[in-house]
Formats: C-alpha cells, sequence, structure tokens
C-alpha cells in the first residue's frame, strides 16, 4: 500500500464530508496468485501430463480494499496541573514520548515539542493516584506523549482568586 500525505484547512462540517467520503471509497487490489495459474490450474499440475500448460504464471486477481484514512494531529488538552498524572494514565503515557514505539510518530512529533518549547512530560506513582471511573478509549492508535506547557499561578483580583491561567 502507498501512502498519500497531506495537509488541509477547512470548516468542520466540510471536513466532516470529506471524512465520510474518502473512508467509504473502495479501491481495485491487483494481487497475484502464487497457487493457481493464468490457465486455472494449481501449480502442482503444472510439468506434468495431466495438463496441456507446462509453464505456470500466477494468475492476477483483483481484491477491493477501503481506503484508510489515518489523521496525523496534534492536541493540546487542557487540564488542571494537578491531573496531568491522571491524563497521562487514561492516555497510558508513562512519560514523555515513550508510550508507542512509533518510529513515525517520533520524527514529526519531535520537532513540534522544540518548536512549542514544550517541558517533559512527569514522571508518575501510579499507585499513588486517585483514580475516577472514566471512559477512554486508546485501543489501535498511536498516541505519542510531547510534552505539557504550564500556566503561571497568580492573583486574579477581577474573579478574586489565586489560581492557574486557563
Ligand atoms: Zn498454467
Amino acid at each position: 500500500m502507498a501512502s498519500i500525505h497531506f495537509v488541509t484547512r477547512g470548516g468542520v462540517q466540510e471536513m466532516d464530508i470529506l471524512i465520510a467520503n474518502l473512508q467509504s471509497q473502495l479501491f481495485k487490489w491487483p494481487r497475484t496468485n502464487l497457487n493457481v495459474c493464468e490457465c486455472g490450474q494449481h501449480k502442482n499440475l503444472h510439468g506434468t501430463d495431466q495438463i496441456p500448460c507446462k509453464e505456470f504464471k500466477g494468475r492476477v486477481e483483483d481484491f477491493e480494499v477501503q481506503g484508510k484514512l489515518r489523521p496525523i494531529q496534534f492536541w493540546e488538552y487542557t487540564v488542571p496541573v494537578e491531573s496531568v498524572p491522571e491524563v497521562m494514565f487514561y492516555l497510558k503515557i508513562k512519560g514523555t514520548g515513550d508510550q508507542v514505539h512509533d518510529e513515525f510518530l517520533k520524527k514529526v512529533a519531535w520537532p513540534y515539542r522544540k518548536m512549542i518549547g514544550l517541558k517533559p512530560l512527569p514522571k508518575y506513582d501510579e499507585k499513588k493516584l486517585i483514580i475516577q471511573k472514566r471512559l477512554i478509549h486508546t485501543d489501535f492508535i498511536s498516541l505519542y506523549g510531547l510534552g505539557v506547557k504550564y500556566d503561571d499561578i497568580k492573583d486574579f483580583p477581577q474573579w478574586g482568586y489565586r489560581q492557574e491561567g486557563i
């Protein structure tokens, strides 16, 4: 298979239609049968007196395959600083970059991390986490922890609180 890479910018509703269209397309996929000849006979019969065709040549058969649409996306998930380890736990991220051994993601992700000036994701002790009962689906998704950006904790007199910026 060949992967076509592209970048998009568009309204959400147009993007939804593009995504639905792309992921519903079927494509002709030719494969050469290693056991059945163009003449229709099995490979093992060639070179015997049982069939006239002497030279085996694999039969090309057309299959159908669905185009696989895989967005490569950068995400930012803003939560209180105290909840960072919990989110990492649910996303199965142990620390910066160590969750999935996906060489492709690693290559595209690290320049982004440097560009944005992210700090490394903290190490945490799973046993010390207070686990909420959240359901966060991460199966079949390569998820690569990039880093974290912290806001300053300061006084916000207009709200009457000292807190993180939001
Ligand atoms: Zn043949």
